[in-house]
């Protein structure tokens, strides 16, 4: 057993300042029935902690460190742009450099605007969604997340299928009435949808693979139909590309799957471990933000300059080498075959991967919703003692990097095989 006697002391401390002494709810371990581990740095593909454990890490900062941790070439552009000021509120060049490095993998994002965090890129898109086509309903999918604004914290209500509840307290009912609930991957649902509120509805927001479900892949043909039905009924397509962006290829599931979205969220990776994140798409539909057009959207720290220098640095290393993501592919398909050889039901989409404890294919919200938990939380702890940090709740991803090393890659195959 390995001694977590310093973290369980901060954490006890840090229970006194924070509610369950955490700044993010995954943090506190609770599904795993563990105390959290506090970190005390990390590099490549490993942390440490402050009892002097190391871990080759898979949650990687929940995406943003595809590189891994603390990327020389990252580290040196945050460095010398922290340097020329920490936030001026105003323009600078990194702005368009950024801008157009996003549009150069992501062709369908003709304008954007940058922000600070995922939950505000998703708030930004869907208020232009609405402010373009003057209509109110939006329609999201059980299991996937796009972040803790009010009217995307939902879960299916009783009566009409459709019908949406808070899913939080603190929600009031008239926040979320104008979601529409439909299941990931249920095309007949969304038909259903459409044909009840048709011209209402603003936009179809969508993980394009969820991976706040778990990792869970679209099936053929259900993003095409999305297009689709978007295309038919006049409203827009948003791909939540917040995970998925430049990790499931450099132009993101998008690219992977070959279907244009009218309006991409970005976040995670484009911020290369630095806060920002970036929402835009059509150029009609974007020139309706402010000032330009009456959609109000601003931020005092948007556009970062520290963080946008973070952001070019990772995309211009992905960038650099083609093979990039074949390498991740392969690294990635490794653990999978380890985890299916002692029986785990995986999905994994490149180099998001999850181990469902359950015998069903999982294709929604509800075959994630009967996994084993308490198997799961076994299999976590289990990992943990032998120096291998993942995602601590059966419904997150485990991320691969580039950082991971063949070696790693071995290691963690090794102590999966012998899990029983
Ligand atoms: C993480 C995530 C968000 C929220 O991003 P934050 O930066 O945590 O606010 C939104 N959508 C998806 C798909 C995400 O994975």
């Amino acid at each position: 057993m390995i001694s977590t006697d310093k973290s369980n002391e901060l954490y006890k401390k840090a229970c006194k300042f924070m509610p369950a002494g955490v700044n993010s709810p995954v943090r506190a371990f609770k599904s795993i029935d563990r105390n959290p581990i506090f970190i005390d740095h990390a590099k490549g593909s490993k942390i440490y902690d402050v009892d002097g454990n190391e871990y080759i890490d898979y949650v990687c900062s929940w995406g943003p460190n595809i590189l891994g941790h603390a990327c020389d070439e990252v580290l040196e552009a945050v460095i010398s742009s922290a340097q020329k000021g920490l936030t001026f509120g105003a323009c600078h060049e990194g702005e368009i450099e950024l801008a157009e490095l996003i549009q150069k993998h992501f062709p369908s994002i003709k304008k954007l605007r940058l922000v600070n965090s995922g939950t505000e890129a998703v708030m930004s898109a869907i208020r232009a969604a609405r402010g373009f086509t003057g209509r109110d309903k939006i329609l999201k999918f059980e299991g996937c997340y796009h972040g803790h604004s009010d009217g995307l914290l939902v879960k299916a209500g009783s009566g009409l299928m459709t019908n949406s509840m808070p899913s939080s307290s603190g929600v009031p009912v008239g926040y979320t009435e104008n979601t529409l609930l439909a299941g990931f991957n249920d095309i007949s649902e969304v038909e259903q949808a459409f044909i009840r509120h048709g011209k209402e509805i603003a936009c179809i927001i969508v993980e394009p693979v969820a991976a706040n479900m778990g990792v869970v892949p679209p099936e053929k043909g259900f993003l095409e139909r999305l297009r689709e039905l978007a295309d038919e009924y006049e409203c827009l397509l948003i791909f939540d590309e917040v995970i998925t962006g430049f990790r499931l290829s450099i132009g993101g599931a998008q690219q992977l799957y070959g279907v244009t979205p009218d309006l991409t969220t970005l976040g995670k990776i484009v911020g290369g471990g630095m806060p920002l994140a970036a929402y835009g798409g059509r150029e009609d539909v974007m020139n309706t933000v402010a000032p330009l057009g009456s959609v109000y959207q601003a931020g005092t720290l948007s556009g970062n300059p520290v963080a946008v220098s973070a952001g070019i640095a990772t995309i211009k290393a992905l960038e650099k080498d083609n093979s990039i993501y074949d390498e991740l592919e392969r690294k990635s398909k490794k653990i999978e075959d380890a985890m299916t050889l002692i029986g785990l039901n995986v999905n994994r989409v490149g180099s998001l991967i999850t181990p469902f404890f359950t015998e069903r294919h999982v294709k929604s919200f509800d075959d994630a919703s009967l996994c084993n938990t308490a198997e799961f939380a076994h299999f976590c702890r289990y990992l943990l003692d032998n120096g291998i940090y993942s995602a601590p709740s059966q419904f997150e991803a485990m991320f691969v990097s580039l950082a991971h090393s063949d070696k790693d890659i071995e290691y963690t195959c090794d102590v999966i095989s012998k899990f029983h």
